[in-house]
């Protein structure tokens, strides 16, 4: 930790306000600390902080430098180092992995068609590998059912001959 977070205190102007609520930087010889605060929809793409990033250094975030998430499920807060000489991941490489994230949890994986209020909570509630539409997870059911009575059938055959 090279820095204490109180320190963090210049306002962001130009963020992207459908991203963030709001923003500070400090800016130190090594490069610049941010303290951003993601909007109630952004937080509510991510049941819990260990998605974003977590004590084995995965998580979407896990590329980022100096990450600090501890406020995060209070606070909605980010804290986190861009070195001078980071090209990818500053704050528009955050907001870009956010907005993304927010539009794969908000579509359907197999029909692509925007999912419910309803159908977003359920994939966030169950363990879910990728986000999908009530209908089509229906379908899978079906698909599933048939390919195992077909293979029930395949059996019963043998007992035939
Ligand atoms: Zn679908």
């Amino acid at each position: 930790m090279r820095i204490d977070p109180c320190l963090i205190d210049l306002p962001l102007e130009h963020i992207d306000p459908s991203i963030f609520e709001r923003g500070y930087s400090y800016a130190d010889d090594e490069g610049i600390w941010y303290e951003v605060y993601v909007t109630n929809q952004i937080k509510s793409c991510f049941p819990n902080s260990d998605v974003l990033y977590n004590d084995e250094g995965n998580g979407l975030l896990s590329k980022f430098s100096d990450v600090l998430i501890y406020h995060f499920e209070e606070d909605n807060q980010i804290t986190f180092f861009v070195p001078s000489d980071e090209k990818i991941f500053d704050l528009i490489g955050l907001t870009k992995l956010l907005n993304d994230h927010k539009n794969y949890i908000n579509q359907c994986s197999r029909c692509h068609i925007n999912l419910t209020k309803f159908e977003i909570e359920l994939n966030t509630s169950l363990p879910i590998n990728k986000p999908i539409c009530i209908r089509c997870e229906r379908d899978t059911q079906k698909e599933i059912i048939k390919k195992l009575s077909e293979s029930t059938a395949e059996d019963l055959d043998i007992y035939d001959t």
